[in-house]
């Protein structure tokens, strides 16, 4: 497509049109027939805007009229997609689900890997929005900290979803439960990494504990595409904090087999099929991707924008710690400590421009460092972003979604992700 006039696409049953927005928004509306974006219902006659960046399927089961108006970098429709398998995924977790109702015990808890890139978050969205869709209200867990679907990047985290995502907006995320990681991979810190992965499992279980639709309705797990060697020991170990019941293996026939061989053989592993039409991200797009996302958590969306806050802390009542110290061979710890004490200690850090200037903050509900392990397992109330560190005047500016200010003596973890506010 070359102008912006708009341009109809006439998609059979059982068919996927797919388009990439790069610069120019690209209005979409459903003109006839029945569609779902991942697993989201299209209202007919209504515009809606995919932004740059956005990479979207609008499946077909029954046949449709669709219209985009702009200039999408790539649009063609396909007819082989794995919409078939994923609803057959979805109607037999909703057998489950029915079966754990009538036998008042939890639902499934299914979690998806495979490698970066091959449709984890769409597949969990596609799955969540089937059954909400379904009256259920299922959790999800999301263990990515590279692009954090239920917080921001760095975070593992877990949200009850009680409505389909919105087409343009995503989840509606209420009251998440949030753990301060602080990297995008986990390598950055894979104890810490292992610690909140078990801290986040036993949350979850009360969670499903305390609210019966959820109970009922299980739990969707999102991972990270970190398949080999630590990684790949991450899976395992989730599969086992989080009493894992199905493990959908996305394209990787490798994993799957190792999967096969090395979970508890109560465990369902299912090889599951790749769409076509995931799109492979470079690391220009995964930066841009975790950036709209720290944007969303100020500034909301264009639908429903927020106003953030800027004020000032001074130096002296700033109390930014770092989890981790510096990695030394166990011959050079104190006696009876192990490396992997140091990397779950408070370091406290000074504040300088090099160490905090646009970089995230995380405010944890933790009110003392004296027990390390507390603070780390501590949910967080949210973020603050460090604008501007005034040496001379001795003072961080910090953007924050709130006016009200940081609770006295408040805790804030240090994360590798950063945000230029260009606002
Ligand atoms: P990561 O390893 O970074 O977590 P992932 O495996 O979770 O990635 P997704 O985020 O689900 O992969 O998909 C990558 C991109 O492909 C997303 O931008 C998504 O919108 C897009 N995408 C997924 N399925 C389709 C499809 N059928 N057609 C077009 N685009 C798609």
């Amino acid at each position: 497509m070359t102008t912006s006039e708009a341009k109809e696409y006439k998609l059979s049953a059982d068919c996927e049109l797919r388009f990439e927005v790069e610069d120019e928004t690209v209005i979409c509306e459903l003109k006839s027939g029945l569609a779902e974006m991942f697993g989201t219902e299209l209202m007919r006659a209504h515009k809606y805007h995919f932004r740059s960046g956005s990479k979207v399927a609008i499946f077909t089961y029954h046949g449709c009229v669709v219209e985009l108006t702009g200039r999408p970098e790539v649009d063609y429709i396909s007819r082989e997609t794995p919409m078939t398998f994923y609803v057959n995924l979805s109607a037999a977790l909703e057998a489950l689900r029915t079966k754990a109702q009538e036998e008042d015990r939890c639902g499934p808890t299914l979690m998806v890997v495979g490698p970066s890139d091959c449709g984890k978050s769409t597949l969990c969205r596609i799955l969540l929005n089937y059954a909400v869709r379904m009256g259920r209200q299922p959790l999800f867990v999301d263990l990515d900290c590279g692009q954090g679907c239920v917080s921001i990047a760095g975070t593992l985290g877990a949200v009850t979803v009680e409505r389909p995502a919105d087409i343009e907006d995503g989840y509606s995320l209420v009251a998440p439960i949030a753990y301060h990681f602080g990297h995008t991979s986990p390598d950055g810190n894979i104890t810490l990494y292992n610690i909140l992965m078990k801290c986040l499992s036993k949350s979850v279980e009360m969670k499903m504990q305390t609210e019966k639709r959820s109970k009922y309705s299980g739990v969707i797990i999102n991972t990270c595409g970190w398949v080999k060697s630590h990684g790949y020991q991450a899976i395992i170990r989730a599969a086992q904090d989080f009493n894992v019941d199905i493990i959908t293996v996305l394209d990787q026939e490798r994993l799957y087999n190792e999967l096969v061989r090395d979970v508890n053989s109560s465990v369902k592993v299912i090889f599951t099929p790749k769409s076509g039409g995931v799109v492979e991200r470079v690391r220009k797009y995964r930066i841009e991707a975790r950036d709209a996302k720290v944007r969303w958590y100020f500034y909301g969306t264009a639908k429903s924008g927020l106003y953030p806050y800027s004020f000032e802390v001074p130096f002296s009542q700033l109390r930014v710690y770092k989890i981790g110290a510096p990695n030394l061979p166990d011959s050079c710890m104190p006696i009876g400590m192990k490396t992997e004490d140091n990397l779950t200690k408070l370091v406290s850090v000074s504040p300088t421009a090099q160490t905090l200037l646009n970089h995230i903050l995380a405010v944890s509900t933790a009110t003392s460092v004296e027990d390390n392990l507390k603070v780390i397992e501590s949910n967080l109330f949210g973020f603050v972003c460090v604008t501007n560190v005034d040496i001379e005047r001795q003072v961080v500016t910090l953007l924050a979604p709130q006016q009200r200010p940081l609770p006295p003596n408040c805790i804030l973890l240090l994360s590798d992700i950063q945000f230029m506010d260009s606002h």
